[in-house]
């Protein structure tokens, strides 16, 4: 293990300078200006890039969260100069000493808790100008969590279980692993990580990657844990209880899941589609990125913890009683090893790629198993919620960098659902074919590094040769939806029939939204035969008429047909009833039905007259154009005895309609 850790910091060394080198050298020199720290929501190059981090913690008080420790950083100049200095957060704990490639140097603190960017920072030593650092922070004290009324990131202890969690919702500094370990905690420094526990025995130790319980002395066990792929800190975890070992077989990787014991019959239950789910999304975005994946229930979560996912326990129950084994937050939470942690934002104003593909990875799961139609019920479901609970809470807010202050967040649900439904729509516009194999493309380039929506975008529009950049501005990076008001242009008919002429479909956003472009919407018309039509037109302005062939009707549905769902909120629907709109237009002077002869007499010349007649199911049984004429005759011999409706139609206006009854 201590041979391939050292080969892949070589390898991580060479493929974090390329990435730094390509992405983001354009932006170097302004950068350099600032010389500052990286903000959770704007990335800065630094002078350093950490390779890994071995934490060393000795659990001395598990209630009371007290913990003696230190970490060794190991990280590489990327470049140095006179005013190079490394930086890492820590919060809630105490400083003991600060060794820079072992000689003891001073610290300093930047900035107060209340800041985003509080920080501790460490001159290098004049003389060492070794490129290799290795940076030992000695602590000790009282871990803490981010505080607040709905504390989340940060150290637990509930349910007699200790555990961290990476990312908090209301904090301002978002990254929460500071909390329990010193660290560069920005997610766009990812590094390896290996950690040694040390907790009374009796306690099951659990962490990101493959560890186990490595030996035992004086009541004290030591676990061990190491990752071997780099890892952001956020999503970094520890878990520290009394768990039976749940295995779950039949992908490449066996799933393990801790639970309490009194938890294993509803885990057993709840996550036993989990290695059918590790097949579907290893079928979908490539290889597993990791060497291990497992969930622990905690009594806070999900969390997507690179390999080992803290799963929030009561969820567990309501998937067992609910008989529900799909477990889409199991979904969720695997989805995100590949769409988050493999492939990370490179700060948080990116955060909707992480959830906007976890949540559409649920509905996704859902097809595979339910098929198509409950993939597009459950599309719909997230649409509803957006629509009746999210924005009344959150407001209209867009998916990229969004407003974080309440009642939004660090995660706000609008970046999960109204994510799902973008990527939906993004998945119908490219066709299923392109989106998945650039999806996957995608996945296995930017594998183990750091990704932003320009670079997802860029990388889309090169695999399937379009132009993404109004869809993204429209739908990630613009707040608001397209609100669409329908109206049916029919006549209706003696019996109850309805006749279908057009469909008009019409865009009214606020003025701000601008207008949707390349919208699809998806009419589905049930004919009076049974017949289904259902299809989807594109939008490009603000209204469309869709002409139909004059078909007879039961009901017309909009954005309920089998191909997308489109995010859209449909304010009005109207019938205009041709026939009496225009009922009041003056009566012709004569009208005469003789031994199947018809007469209209119109009161003045009319340059083209259509003439139309329906049967009772509201067929076209006879049609005729005339032209320059005030007199039409027409011979109706061909048409069975029966009740008909007969319209006369002059440049598109209804002007004559009466019934008539044929001997
Ligand atoms: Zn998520």
């Amino acid at each position: 293990m201590k041979n391939f850790y050292k080969k892949s910091f070589t390898l991580l060394c060479i493929v974090f300078l390329i990435n730094h080198i390509n992405t983001f050298a354009k932006n170097d020199n302004q950068n350099k200006l600032q010389s500052a720290i990286s903000t959770p929501t704007k990335f800065i190059q630094q002078d350093f890039d950490v390779l890994s981090y071995y934490p060393k913690i000795h659990f001395v008080d598990i209630p009371n969260k007290k913990i003696n420790a230190e970490n060794t950083i190991t990280f590489v100049w990327l470049m140095r100069t006179d005013t190079s200095k490394f930086y890492f957060h820590l919060r809630g704990l105490s400083i003991d000493s600060v060794f820079y490639n072992n000689k003891l140097v001073p610290y300093n603190k930047v900035g107060d808790t209340t800041s985003a960017t509080y920080h501790f920072e460490i001159t290098p030593p004049k003389l060492d100008l070794a490129d290799t650092v290795q940076v030992r922070i000695v602590y000790h004290g009282s871990m803490t969590n981010e505080g607040g009324v709905q504390a989340w990131g940060g150290v637990h202890y509930q349910d007699t279980t200790l555990f961290a969690l990476g990312v908090g919702f209301l904090n301002n500094y978002v990254c929460t692993t500071e909390h329990w370990m010193p660290c560069y905690d920005h997610p766009s420094d990812k590094a390896l990580f290996q950690a040694d526990f040390y907790a009374p025995e009796g306690y099951t130790v659990i962490s990101n990657g493959i560890g186990s319980l490595v030996s035992k002395n004086n009541g004290i066990s030591l676990w061990r844990y190491s990752l071997n792929e780099p890892v952001a800190t956020y999503l970094l975890t520890f878990v520290i209880g009394n768990f039976e070992k749940l295995t779950f077989t039949g992908a490449n990787i066996p799933i393990i899941v801790y639970a309490n014991s009194q938890d294993t019959t509803a885990s057993n239950y709840a996550f036993k589609k989990t290695p059918e789910m590790l097949n579907y999304f290893t079928e979908i975005y490539g290889n597993y990125p990791f060497e291990s994946l497992g969930y622990v229930l905690t009594k806070l979560g999900s969390m997507e913890s690179q390999t080992m996912i803290n799963f929030f326990k009561p969820l567990v129950f309501a998937t067992y009683s609910q008989k529900d084994s799909m477990n889409l937050t199991a979904a969720h939470e695997m989805s995100h090893q590949w769409l988050g942690n493999s492939v990370t934002p490179l700060d948080f104003r990116d955060t909707w790629l992480n959830e906007s593909f976890a949540t559409y990875s649920e509905s996704l799961w859902k097809e595979h198993v339910l098929g198509f139609q409950s993939y597009l019920l459950e599309q719909e479901n997230k649409m509803t919620k957006y629509f009746k609970n999210i924005v009344p809470l959150e407001g209209i807010i867009p998916l990229y960098d969004y407003p974080r202050t309440s009642a939004t967040s660090n995660y706000p649900t609008t970046i999960y659902y109204k994510g799902a439904l973008v990527l939906g729509m993004l998945r119908f516009k490219l066709g299923d074919s392109v989106f998945f194999s650039t999806l996957k493309s995608y996945l296995n380039t930017y594998q183990y590094q750091n990704s932003s929506t320009e670079l997802l975008k860029s990388f889309f529009e090169e695999h399937s040769s379009q132009n993404l950049t109004q869809f993204f501005d429209q739908w990630v990076y613009k707040a608001g939806w397209p609100k669409i008001d329908i109206t049916l242009n029919v006549d209706e008919l003696p019996n109850n029939k309805t006749i279908l002429h057009s469909v008009l479909i019409e865009q009214n956003n606020p003025s701000d939204w601008g207008l949707f472009l390349d919208l699809p919407i998806s009419i589905t018309i049930k004919q009076s035969d049974g017949n289904i039509i259902d299809t989807v037109v594109a939008m490009n302005g603000n209204a469309l008429t869709i002409p139909f062939n004059d078909i007879p009707i039961d009901t017309v549905l909009i954005n309920k047909g089998n191909k997308v769902k489109t995010l859209m909120q449909l304010q009005s629907y109207k019938i205009n009833n041709l026939l009496s709109v225009q009922s009041n237009v003056p009566k012709p002077i004569h009208f005469n039905l003789y031994e199947r002869n018809l007469s209209i007499s119109l009161p003045e010349m009319n340059d083209e007259i259509q003439m139309r007649i329906y049967d009772y199911l509201g067929r076209v049984s006879f049609s005729e154009n005339f032209y320059d004429k005030q007199e039409i005759f027409v011979n109706l011999q061909k048409l069975n005895q029966g009740f008909y409706t007969i319209t006369l139609i002059n440049k598109g206006i209804l002007i004559y309609t009466n019934k008539i009854i044929l001997q």
